[in-house]
């Protein structure tokens, strides 16, 4: 009886070598620039590469962290340092070209007024809104470019932020180890921004919960509709969790208006962008919360690439309304 059970062990491990392995789902979860990150993959053998993943973030923030004093970027701000490695050449390329076709909605020089209105390194000041136009005429994307791998800077009080565009840029360049690694399926999220690759190896997509915003920064998350995705970006805006609250009640957004120096105030309260990559999609997001929902609709209207998920405030406190851009199916419930 032994030996039988020898020999049919033999027999299994015989056909494991002979049949193709199935690929293995991979999930992997950690912390990254102060907030959480999801990585699910599929794999023959199944192998973790999360020391290469974190690595990578290491590396990524000794450039673009905006919380590391000693960062690039935080040299580049301070005027320590003008030459630039390969992510802050990435990224300000396709901030400068973004600004550009949104016609400065999205501005990564927006930061002198980001920290003026409490939402950087200092207290909000109480003369914020008295400071506007004076920091305003550091504010803009002609005030910054880059020179033969040397960032040049119109005024010395030009200050870059990449907080609008960076997770989302992190997210795509984790899905590129995965595929130098040979794995093409897979999604990484990171604090809510997402890039997807190629579907799973069953054929299915990436099933993606949407978002209803919450009441307030502390209420639980809930979920409305659901998309199906591959090969994209994904990435939300919103307010709701992230705001300022003064002593009178009123909320300021922590999405300045690089045209009017304000934080914005209107009517949407978040917008979810599908785009062929999650670097742009966090910038369109972001770039939208700005323009605000009419305008943003027919920005996503007039290009192929781009779709769109709006939530905006209705009439009463607790009621919201939603709309879809022409090109996105929606799933609820039932659909699954
Ligand atoms: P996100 O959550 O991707 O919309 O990014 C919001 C962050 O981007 C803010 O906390 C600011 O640091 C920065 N930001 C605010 N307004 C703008 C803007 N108009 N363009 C680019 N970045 C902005
Ligand atoms: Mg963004």
């Amino acid at each position: 009886m032994k030996r039988f059970i020898i020999l049919l062990f033999a027999l299994l491990m015989m056909g494991c070598g002979h049949v193709d392995r199935e690929p293995e789902m991979v999930t992997i979860r950690g912390v990254v620039f102060g907030t959480y990150y999801t990585i699910i993959y599929y794999d023959e053998g199944g192998r973790n590469y999360q020391v290469s993943i974190d690595s990578l973030f290491r590396e990524f923030n000794r450039s673009l962290s905006f919380y590391d004093q000693h960062s690039l970027l935080s040299r580049i701000n301070r005027n320590e340092e003008t030459a630039v490695d390969k992510y802050v050449d990435v990224v300000l390329h396709r901030s400068l070209e973004i600004a550009e076709e949104t016609d400065g909605a999205f501005d990564p020089t927006v930061f002198p007024l980001v920290d003026a209105w409490g939402f950087g390194f200092s207290d909000r000041s109480a003369h914020a809104a008295e400071k506007v136009d004076s920091i305003l005429e550091f504010v803009g994307i002609d005030q910054v470019w880059i020179d033969d791998g040397h960032i040049r800077k119109a005024d010395d009080r030009v200050q870059l932020d990449f907080n609008a565009i960076a997770k989302g840029y992190a997210a795509d360049l984790v899905g590129k180890l995965l595929e130098s690694k040979g794995v093409t399926s897979y999604l990484v999220e990171l604090g809510g921004d997402l890039t997807a690759g190629a579907e799973k190896p069953d054929g299915s997509l990436w099933r993606i919960g949407l978002e209803v915003p919450a009441k307030d920064a502390v209420a639980p998350q809930e979920w409305e509709y659901y998309v199906e995705i591959s090969h994209m970006g994904l990435a939300t805006s919103g307010d709701y969790r992230r705001y300022f609250e003064d002593e009178d009640g009123l909320r300021y957004s922590h999405t300045i208006d690089p045209d009017t120096g304000f934080p914005v105030d209107h009517h949407l309260m978040s917008v979810s962008v599908f785009a062929p990559d999650g670097m742009s999609a966090d910038a369109y997001a972001t770039a939208f919360m700005v323009m605000g929902l009419d305008q943003a609709i027919a920005f996503v209207e007039n290009r192929e690439d781009l779709e769109a998920y709006f939530v905006y405030a209705a009439d009463t406190p607790e009621a919201f309304g939603y709309h879809a851009s022409s090109g996105l199916v929606l799933l609820t419930r039932d659909d699954l």
